[in-house]
Formats: C-alpha cells, sequence, structure tokens
C-alpha cells in the first residue's frame, strides 16, 4: 500500500515530479522548496520543452531530495482529465522504473484553477496507483522486477479547506485505483492459474473485509438444476467446471431499492471451441474473462466507499475449449428462459453464457442492467485500441454512461443496435441462432453481438424487460507492450466508468 502525505514545500524524496506545460514561463531556480543547480529560464531555452509526455529528469543539488524529475502537460489549453493522468501517470512509471520509491509531486497552481480540489485528489491518486502497478511476480530475477513506490508527497499551496478537499479525494481515488490494479491483476493470470474456479475463490477473497457484500457461488450441479443450458453448453468441452459467482451489495438506505444489476463476461480462455481460432488469435485469449475482473473490482470499491445504491453483480465463468465433449456448431442449446439457440460458431461463446446471466437478472427485479464483455472483434475494427463500444436503446442510460466516461478519461463510443441484425440472428430451426455461421456476419458484427444479448433482455412481445446497456470493450481493455502511464497488460478499462455511474453524480432517475 502507497503511503501518502500533503505539503506545501518539498521535504525529503528520492524524486521531486514537476508537470509544466508547453510555454510556460518560468524564473530562479527555486521550486517548491528546491534548488536546482541551473535557474529554470536556462533549462526552459534546453531540456524542458513541457511538450506532452515528454520529460527529462536531472539531479539535485540538495540535501535531502536527489532528483527532479520534469514531466511535460502540453499546451495549458488541451490538458483534459485523460491527459492529465497519463502525464501523472508517465512521470510516476519513469520514477519507478529508475528505483525510485519515494516520491513528490508538484500540483501546479493552473491545473487546480481545472477541477476542483476533490475531483483533482481523487484523479491524480487514481492516476498514481494505476501507474505503480507491474505485473511481474513470475520474473525470477529481483532485479528485473519493479521496486514497489512507498511513500508519495502531493506538494499543493492551498489553504487548508481546499487541501481537506484535495485529500478526501486522495482517499477516494486510492480505493478507485486499488479496484483498478484488482481487476487488471485478475486479468494478467496466465490461463492455467486463472480457471473459472479460481475467480469464484478470488471474488470470495477479496470480497471477505466487506460485511456488506455477499458472496454466493454456483457449481455445476446448481446451474443443471436450474438450466442454465448455454453456459453449460459453453462449458462442456472443458476439464474446468463452470461457475456463476454472484455478489450481492446492499447500500441503499430503502431496502426495497431495486438494485443495478451488473454483469462481466468471464471465459477464463477462449480456444474458440471446435471453431478453434487460428494460432495468432489464441494469443492474450486469457483477457477473456476482463469483463468479469471489470464488475468484480467495482464491487469492492462501491462496498469499500459505502456507495448508497444496492448493486448485484452477476459472473457467468467458463474455459471455452475443443474436446470430445465439446458443444458443436449445429447443436442446440437451452437458455435459463427456456429460448433455444442454433450454435453456428462456438466461439460466438460469450453471447451465451451473458444471455443466460442476464435471464438470470430477472430474479431481482433490477433497476437496470449493465453488461461488460469483450465480446466482439468487430468493435475493435469499429471503434479501435482505446476505446469500447456502448450500445442501448435507453437514452438516459447511455447519456449517463457517456458522462461517466468522460468523467474518467475512459472512452466510450454509441454503437447501432437494430432489426437489420436482429435478422442476422434469427434461426430457421430455433429460436435465435449465435452467429450467421458464414462470412454474412462479417459486417456489423459488433452490432449483431449486441442485438443477440438484446433478445434476452426483451418479453415475448419484444418489450424491454428492463433498461439495459452493453458494453463490448472490444480493444480498449488490454495492451501488449503497455503505455508511458501504464504498463503492459490488462488495464482495468470500465471499473471507473462504472464507479462513476453508480455514485450517481451523472445519473438518470
Ligand atoms: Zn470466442
Amino acid at each position: 500500500m502507497i503511503r501518502y502525505n500533503t505539503s506545501k514545500q518539498c521535504h525529503g524524496t528520492d524524486c521531486l515530479i514537476i508537470p509544466v506545460f508547453e510555454g510556460q514561463k518560468f524564473k530562479g531556480s527555486h521550486f517548491y522548496g528546491v534548488t536546482l543547480d541551473r535557474s529554470i529560464e536556462q533549462l526552459v531555452e534546453g531540456d524542458i520543452t513541457g511538450k506532452k509526455m515528454e520529460v527529462c529528469m536531472m539531479h539535485a543539488t540538495h540535501s535531502t531530495v536527489r532528483k527532479v524529475l520534469f514531466v511535460g502537460f502540453g499546451k495549458e489549453k488541451d490538458l483534459t482529465l485523460k491527459r492529465y493522468k497519463e502525464t501523472i501517470g508517465t512521470a510516476v512509471v519513469y520514477a519507478q522504473d529508475r528505483k525510485n520509491q519515494k516520491i513528490s509531486i508538484a500540483l501546479p497552481l493552473e491545473v487546480m484553477k481545472k477541477w476542483d480540489m476533490k475531483t483533482l485528489g481523487k484523479e491524480t491518486a487514481v492516476a498514481v496507483e494505476v501507474a505503480s502497478y507491474a505485473y511481474d511476480e513470475h520474473k525470477t530475477d529481483e532485479d528485473a522486477r519493479v521496486l514497489p513506490i512507498t511513500h508519495v508527497e502531493y506538494i499543493l499551496d492551498v489553504k487548508s479547506g481546499e487541501k481537506k478537499k484535495f485529500e478526501l479525494g486522495l482517499e477516494v481515488g486510492r480505493v478507485v485505483g486499488q479496484g483498478i490494479n484488482l481487476a487488471r491483476h485478475l486479468g494478467n493470470h496466465p490461463p492455467s492459474i486463472m480457471t473459472p474456479t479460481y475467480l469464484a475463490r478470488e471474488a470470495r477473497l477479496h470480497t471477505k473485509k466487506l460485511k456488506a457484500l455477499n458472496v454466493k457461488i454456483l457449481s455445476k450441479q446448481d446451474l443443471e438444476k436450474m438450466g442454465m443450458g448455454l453456459l453449460l453448453g459453453v462449458a462442456r468441452g472443458s476439464a474446468e467446471e463452470p461457475k456463476f459467482i454472484i455478489i450481492e451489495y446492499r447500500g441503499s438506505q430503502k431496502p426495497t431499492e431495486k438494485p443495478t444489476v451488473l454483469v462481466g463476461k468471464g471465459v477464463t480462455y477462449d480456444s474458440g471451441g471446435l471453431s478453434l481460432k487460428p494460432r495468432d488469435f489464441l494469443i492474450d485469449m486469457k483477457y477473456d474473462m476482463l469483463g468479469a475482473a471489470a464488475v468484480l473490482s467495482t464491487m469492492y470499491v462501491v462496498a469499500t466507499l459505502k456507495l448508497k445504491r444496492n448493486v448485484v453483480a452477476l459472473i457467468p465463468a467458463v474455459e471455452n475449449m475443443p474436446s470430445g465433449s465439446a458443444f458443436r456448431p449445429d447443436d442446440i442449446l437451452k437458455a435459463l428462459n427456456g429460448k433455444t439457440v442454433e450454435i453456428k460458431n462456438t466461439d460466438a461463446e460469450g453471447r451465451l453464457i451473458l444471455a443466460d446471466a442476464l435471464c438470470y437478472a430477472m430474479k431481482y427485479n433490477p433497476k437496470e442492467v449493465i453488461d461488460l464483455a469483450t465480446l466482439t472483434g468487430g468493435c475493435m475494427i469499429a471503434v479501435g485500441l482505446e476505446r469500447s463500444g456502448l450500445f442501448s436503446s435507453e437514452k438516459n442510460m447511455v447519456e449517463s454512461l457517456l458522462r461517466s466516461s468522460e468523467a474518467c478519461g475512459e472512452q466510450l463510443w454509441q454503437l447501432p443496435l437494430g432489426e437489420e441484425f436482429d435478422e442476422v440472428n434469427k434461426s430457421e430451426i430455433a429460436d435465435i441462432r449465435n452467429s450467421a455461421g458464414t462470412n454474412a456476419d462479417r459486417f456489423g458484427q459488433a452490432s449483431i453481438g449486441a442485438s443477440f444479448l438484446e433478445f434476452f433482455t426483451k418479453d415475448k412481445k419484444g418489450n424491454p424487460l428492463y433498461p439495459w446497456a452493453h458494453i463490448d470493450l472490444a480493444g480498449a481493455i488490454y495492451s501488449g507492450k503497455g503505455k508511458a502511464w501504464m504498463r503492459a497488460g490488462a488495464n482495468g478499462f470500465g471499473v471507473q466508468i462504472l464507479v462513476e455511474y453508480l455514485d450517481r453524480k451523472y445519473i438518470w432517475e
């Protein structure tokens, strides 16, 4: 756990981080209580440009401060919250990679004018937590591992009331950052470790200390009794048993308040099943449970922050493998609500397990349901690697989710639902099919996947059973090489959007 304090001046530290704007005017050589060996005017002309993400580290001639790291925000008018977090993160990763464990971060006045102090404290803490995480526990050479950041000193020259707000924000941001890192950590495990059983165990472990959370794990036998035929069908080819993880949180003062139900796709490894993926596409398929990881971690944050809402998380967890007992293209499976599904492609398994979970959600008479899933490659084609697709017919939910995403710098982009996509999913021999099974479903793939899910959120007459939104995480959830502000692997996308959303600031009522 990173300890922290706030201060008006920099005291003893391994590295003082000073963010600067492009074209910013400076005077002298004295900053935040530290004297540099050259005047800042000289440095600005040479080494420090303030251009976005540009870093410049120098040694300080100071008894208790060893290094100063300047980092560029870019132009002041272009500083968004996303850029702010990425810049702070870039400096933290840079300092940490050079074995600085105690760091100080100076907060320029211009930044304090842009956001209120609580928001600033929160987002700064999220950026620091996220930047400092590394998944290196399998490296046996200690020197190759990242040293943990032990202490952060935030330097800000403000009145005590403002400082309090900032500190309040830091506390919240720390929890949110830890939640994001929990999602990343779950996702980064190799698939031989991260099985449905392991995920269920982790769900218990990380919620154990939080009394407001109630965890139930449904076993294969439970699912058979209930008739969750889609989840069971997908599980058939794997030696690993499926699990259905339920996490309930009651935070509302009104015990009868309808809960928001979150559903997270938990395919712990997706080989494609008998519709086996080509060699290159088998890589990174351990990340096919990041919807589940995000939902689980959101519950941790919601309960730790004691949000005054009722929230339920449903996680269908399964491994999709080919074998003699695997489900096949041409099979017909029966969902929890009795609807039949013709299987055309066993690699379109995410929508199957989510459909069962969407049926199960009815048990809670939900206020709304939001599902998160690494559902389609088509969504990546549509929106690239840094956005996720958002699908919903509920204008208010769309608006609130988009505002929540803007509020934390994670990017959502709305994509369409519509009749033309429903048509593709029509089956000649069952109620619906999970894929067109030919090249015909190449176009609008993300929307076709969403339309399949939508089918299970409606009654016989086509009326919605509850307000529903689907987030196709696409490629926004991991990065092979990492970024300057975040190391390689899963990035925890979705956790902060959901927390902002559930925090009710941007909510529709
Ligand atoms: Zn698949």
